[in-house]
């Protein structure tokens, strides 16, 4: 049988511009001329955050349609929406904010933080128990799958209580973001331990921030997880290197997979691991 691992690419983020990286793309076309790149290089889904005019992050429902428009006209990759947007040092939008756009755009898939973070020990990345109620019912209301990420281990236990409430529903997804400052390090160790709490059926996906990028792709894929790569996680391809862009970084994974005798599953094998209903 055919080893098919998914591939997300997280191309922006909240945090970092093209002063950190000329190859960050911020506009909506940018952006999904990134998108595009990345299905090409064989990544399955976008993780995608918009940034205003003057590049400060936005949950700004106009953006996200112009940009998954233009993505869309071109290739069928699952689009993956945050729902963490406007997160800046001193604000973060409100819970209102960050649940309207789905409810109108209605995207395959869309994040969900199960927890509160001292994020990079400099602000509150904010996602309180009223937010991840809301959340998780709207995206039952319009069907979208939630990425449940997972900065640290007690977050688990936070999505096993909402599954026993029926915030959240079976089969799960998980996405470990792992080595962000405030967050649990990018260890092989702790990769394992944070596998070892999964309820029975869920899929994951692993991403290590800076150094951990590499080690915990290797150990995602041996552990048969799937990954994340892209600017919002690395702006670096290597220590000291920038990466070109976001399908530099898919390539180099699509390559790791192959030479493991592995390869990068296309968007409709990855809606189907993952049980997405189009
Ligand atoms: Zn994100």
């Amino acid at each position: 049988m055919e080893d098919k691992r998914i591939i997300s690419a997280a191309l922006t983020g909240n945090w970092g511009n093209k002063s950190n990286n000329p190859a960050m793309p911020l506009t909506p076309t940018e952006i999904a001329e990134s998108a595009y790149e990345c299905y090409q290089a064989g990544a399955a889904i976008v993780h995608l955050h918009m940034r205003d005019e003057n590049g400060n992050p936005t949950m700004n429902t106009e953006r996200f349609r112009q940009t998954i428009a233009l993505i869309q006209e071109k290739c069928d990759v699952v689009i993956n929406m945050t729902s963490s947007g406007e997160h800046t040092l001193t604000s973060i939008a409100s819970d209102d904010a960050r649940v309207a756009p789905f409810l109108v755009l209605k995207p395959e898939m869309s994040s969900y933080d199960c927890g509160t973070v001292n994020w990079m020990h400099k602000t509150i990345f904010e996602n309180s128990p009223q937010l991840l109620e809301k959340l998780g019912k709207a995206y039952q209301e319009v069907g979208v799958k939630p990425e449940l990420e997972i900065f640290d281990g007690g977050m688990i236990y936070t999505t096993l209580y909402y599954l026993k409430q029926g915030i959240l529903k079976a089969p799960l997804h998980y996405q470990f973001i792992m080595g962000a400052p405030g967050g649990m390090d990018g260890t092989v160790n702790n990769l394992a331990y944070l596998r070892s709490l999964l309820p029975e059926g869920a899929t994951w996906s692993a991403s290590g921030l800076g150094a951990a990028h590499i080690p915990i792709m290797l150990a995602a894929l041996a552990m048969g997880g799937h990954v994340r790569v892209g600017l919002e996680d690395n702006i670096y391809y290597e220590k000291g290197v920038l990466a070109k862009s976001n399908a530099q970084l898919v390539e180099r994974a699509v390559n790791i997979m192959k030479a493991a005798g592995m390869r990068p599953a296309t968007p409709n094998e990855a809606r189907e691991i993952l049980s997405i209903k189009r």
